[in-house]
């Protein structure tokens, strides 16, 4: 059924608490990538103009100390979005109490208003992050409305989304979220065939649910980075000093043989001595050389992935081919990338801080059909999980 969306909700004159995802990198004081906060624009433009009172919470980073509560206040992120916004963003320097409750009932229509971070409220028994009963009630007593825009936390049951929703009557999403949900959830439940879903990384533990919810419904899984190794040992072939996870080998075998010909291993890799961009490397087909590790997926792999994706009517990308933060096992990231941004006719999909981050080097991020903002509630998603942040939205 469809989510309540907050364009469905009459916000003139109400107090609407917006819980965005403002956790953006920020050190001394500097934030390093405003996404994040852009991302939230729509949903907080669509409130005032609309003549409501925007109370925005979010987290940023992880408290578990003092010092923590020094480097990561919001007050940069409200001075930022201040000035995206073109208006006075009041910042208070409260998770709660008289200053923020006075704060919130002196706002007019069209006011502003950040909160301090969220997990400010961890230090004091993980409050926040435990989903503590009694302050998600707290904070959804400071509003009339609840929106929740912030995907990236949609994986967590914490009480600033799940705890406000469950006391609230009605809890809506923001147009960021309307936007994962529609294109994550088309992807999963009715993707436009062939549907080709790329995943790399280190890990194949990380994927191994993703791999799973997607063999039946996926075309083709090509498959890269270093979790290709566990699936070449499962496959009795050498793997050199590759990474491997030996205890994921029954499961990589187990994938294998459900998945068929639907999963697609790379052929060739980039090997190399040692972990080191300027380490003696060579490109082997199959089997990894003793005294090599395989860092990068090869040319006939790169082409082979290429004549796949050529035809491909959806594409979902998740992690590197390769170790790509070097320059010699880059490639094939690269060229997977600017094959997605060459596609002229599928709906494409990337999600995790890598990928997008060789997308954005790439400068085709704007090629792309959507970039998830969230890297963990991503992943979760396409294993098919229930996300507690999007259960707790109410349904039309
Ligand atoms: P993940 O966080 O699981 O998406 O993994 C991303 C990391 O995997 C990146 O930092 C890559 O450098 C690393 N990676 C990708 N391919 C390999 C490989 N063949 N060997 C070692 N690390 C790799």
């Amino acid at each position: 059924m469809a989510k309540l969306i907050v364009s469905d909700l009459d916000v003139k004159d109400k107090k609407v608490l917006i819980r965005v995802d403002f956790n953006v990198p920020i050190k001394d004081g500097v934030i390093g990538n405003d996404n994040r906060i852009v991302a939230a624009l729509p949903t907080i433009q669509y409130v005032i103009d609309h003549g409501g009172k925007a109370i925005l919470l979010s987290h940023l980073g992880r408290i578990k100390t003092k010092e923590d509560e020094e480097k990561l206040s919001l007050r940069p992120v409200a001075e930022r979005l201040s000035e995206l916004l073109k208006k006075p963003v009041t910042f208070i320097p409260e998770t709660r109490g008289t200053e923020l409750e006075t704060a919130i009932n002196d706002m007019k229509d069209g006011d502003v208003l950040v909160m301090e971070n969220t997990r400010f409220e961890d230090l004091d028994g993980k409050k926040e992050s435990g989903n503590d009963p009694e302050l998600g009630k707290y904070w959804a007593s400071l509003g009339d409305l609840f929106v929740n825009d912030a995907f990236g936390t949609a994986h967590r049951a914490h009480a600033s989304n799940v705890g406000i929703a469950s006391n609230m009557p009605q809890t809506a999403a923001g147009f960021l979220m309307e936007k994962e949900i529609k294109f994550l959830g088309d992807a999963v439940d009715d993707p436009k065939h062939p549907f080709v879903a790329i995943l790399g990384g280190a890990k194949v533990s990380d994927k191994i649910g993703v791999i799973s919810n997607l063999v039946p419904k996926a075309d083709h899984i090509l498959i890269g980075g270093g979790m290709t190794y566990t699936f070449y040992a499962a496959k009795g072939m050498s793997i050199g000093n590759s990474l491997v996870e030996t205890d994921k080998i029954d499961l990589a075998k187990q994938i294998m043989a459900e998945a068929g010909d639907k999963l697609v291993l790379p052929v060739d890799s980039v090997v190399a001595t040692e972990f080191n961009n300027d380490a003696p490397h060579k490109i082997v087909d199959g089997d990894i050389p003793d005294g090599y590790m395989a860092l990068d997926i090869g040319p006939k792999t790169i082409a082979e992935f290429k004549d796949i994706l050529k035809d491909a009517k959806t594409v979902v990308w998740n992690g590197p081919m390769g170790v790509f933060e070097m320059s010699n096992y880059a490639e094939g990231t690269l060229e997977v990338g600017k094959a997605l941004g060459d596609l002229k006719d599928a709906t494409t999909i990337i999600g995790g801080g890598d990928s997008t981050a060789a997308a954005v080097q790439l400068g085709i991020a704007d090629k792309i059909t959507h970039i998830s903002t969230g890297g963990g509630a991503s992943l979760e998603y396409l294993e098919g999980k229930t996300l507690p942040g999007i259960a707790a939205i109410s349904d039309k």
